[in-house]
């Protein structure tokens, strides 16, 4: 009988690589793949727990997504084969019109601070020691304060049901991603916030919720550069502009309307290492922000020209994280010019703009398939692929 083994996680990773090889009885051909990705091995156990190794995911590039009058080299890591080949024919489409036009929020975040069983004034008594409070909070913040960044508000708000007591704060985290920070902050301010308001904390952390840390980017093409095989630009933009309509109308259609603005957005997130899962939350509970769930972007006609809009939150970080630790990350940061937070934000919105055009042309024009397929049928063709 084999002798028990400690848990994974009291194993070294190349012991739980052993463990892994195995388990999974891995055939010739995946073998081989398997040893060849055996790289960074320190790097991933000290990014996640009971690490084996990793599983590498194709980094591409869209090449000459022009936002501002800069022509970019966008970096994409993603294991959909038409993602980067739709991105690059809106890019070069966009690009013949002078690209995109993109702005920032600054980077708001927020930390919420939940208290229950707090006494009935307890409002009362924040305000009075909300100087000390505040104080508190920046001394917490100073890396962020001395960037120029810090505490932008404090606020608290009352739940009837459940029974709680939220205290909101609103802290400018520069070119960090921020949740490190907030939930630091958040658990560091707690014991204060607890012996004023006599009340228990029942957690403090982040949220996710970004509607006040958005890009934005517009686009505006002449008919003429829309048109496909035998539909003239005109119509085209109509299908586009319709197409958008019913974004707005059928959450069913929505929803897939916003998976296609985010291939491209949570790409760029993957090859930057940023939070993807804060990427996409915040992207999907903003498109439900009316409290219907919407197509995140709109498209209109208007005189000789389809007139595209994107505002969408990007918790892009260009530091910190494990996009400050990741060679391959730091890389796509210095492929894109080493950028700012808000400056990463408004490449994405252009590049969910973008993927979206590229999305609705073939969508309303020859369907999607066709483009699709061809891409899938070269992958089909690869060896240890299934039919
Ligand atoms: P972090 O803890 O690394 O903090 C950022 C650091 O960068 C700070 O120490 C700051 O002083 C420094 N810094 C240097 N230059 C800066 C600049 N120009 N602007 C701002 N800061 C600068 O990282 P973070 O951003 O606080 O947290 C990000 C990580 O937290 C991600 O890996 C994310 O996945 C993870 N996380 C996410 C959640 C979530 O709910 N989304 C929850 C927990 C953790």
């Amino acid at each position: 009988m084999d002798k028990p083994q400690p848990p994974l996680r009291k194993r070294s990773i190349q012991e739980r690589r052993t463990w892994w090889t195995k388990t999974v009885a891995p055939d010739q051909q995946q073998a081989e793949f398997w040893t060849q990705t055996g790289f960074g091995l320190n790097l991933a156990d000290t990014l996640v727990e009971n690490a084996v190794g990793w599983m590498p995911t194709p980094l591409g590039i869209v090449s000459g997504l022009v936002v501002n009058d800069h022509s970019y080299e966008v970096p994409l890591a993603t294991e959909e084969p038409s993602v980067i080949a739709a991105a690059n024919f809106a890019a070069s489409l966009t690009a013949r019109a002078g690209g995109f036009r993109a702005g920032a929020s600054p980077p708001l975040m927020k930390a919420q601070v939940f208290l229950e069983s707090t006494k009935n004034d307890a409002e009362n008594a924040l305000e009075l020691e909300r100087s000390a409070l505040e104080t508190a909070i920046r001394s917490s913040l100073q890396s962020l304060e001395s960037r120029g960044g810090g505490l932008r508000n404090l606020s608290w708000s009352r739940l009837k049901e459940p029974a709680l007591l939220t205290v909101t704060i609103d802290v400018d985290v520069r070119d960090a991603m921020g949740a490190n920070k907030l939930n630091t902050l958040a658990e560091f301010l707690s014991p204060l916030l607890e012996a004023i308001t006599q009340g228990r904390k029942l957690m403090a952390i982040l949220s996710n919720e970004g509607s006040r840390r958005t890009a934005w980017s517009e686009v505006c093409l002449p008919f003429s550069l829309v048109a496909r095989g035998t539909i003239d630009g005109q119509e085209m933009a109509r299908r586009v502009a319709l197409a958008s309509q019913l974004a707005q109308h059928d959450p069913a259609r929505a929803v897939t309307h916003n998976k296609g603005v985010m291939n491209g957005i949570s790409a760029l997130a993957l090859a930057t290492a940023n939070d993807t899962r804060a990427i996409e939350a915040a992207a999907h509970h903003y498109a439900s922000r009316t409290g219907k769930y919407q197509g995140l972007s709109h498209w209109e006609c208007g005189g000789e020209f389809l007139k595209g809009r994107l505002e969408i939150p990007t918790m892009f970080a260009a530091v910190g994280g494990t996009v400050g630790v990741h060679p391959t990350a730091q890389m796509a940061l210095s492929l894109l010019e080493k950028p700012t937070a808000p400056e990463l934000g408004m490449i994405a919105a252009s590049l969910g703009l973008a993927q979206n055009l590229a999305a609705l042309l073939a969508l309303t024009g020859e369907g999607i398939q066709r483009g699709h397929m061809s891409l899938h049928d070269r992958r089909s063709q690869q060896p240890g692929t299934s039919p």
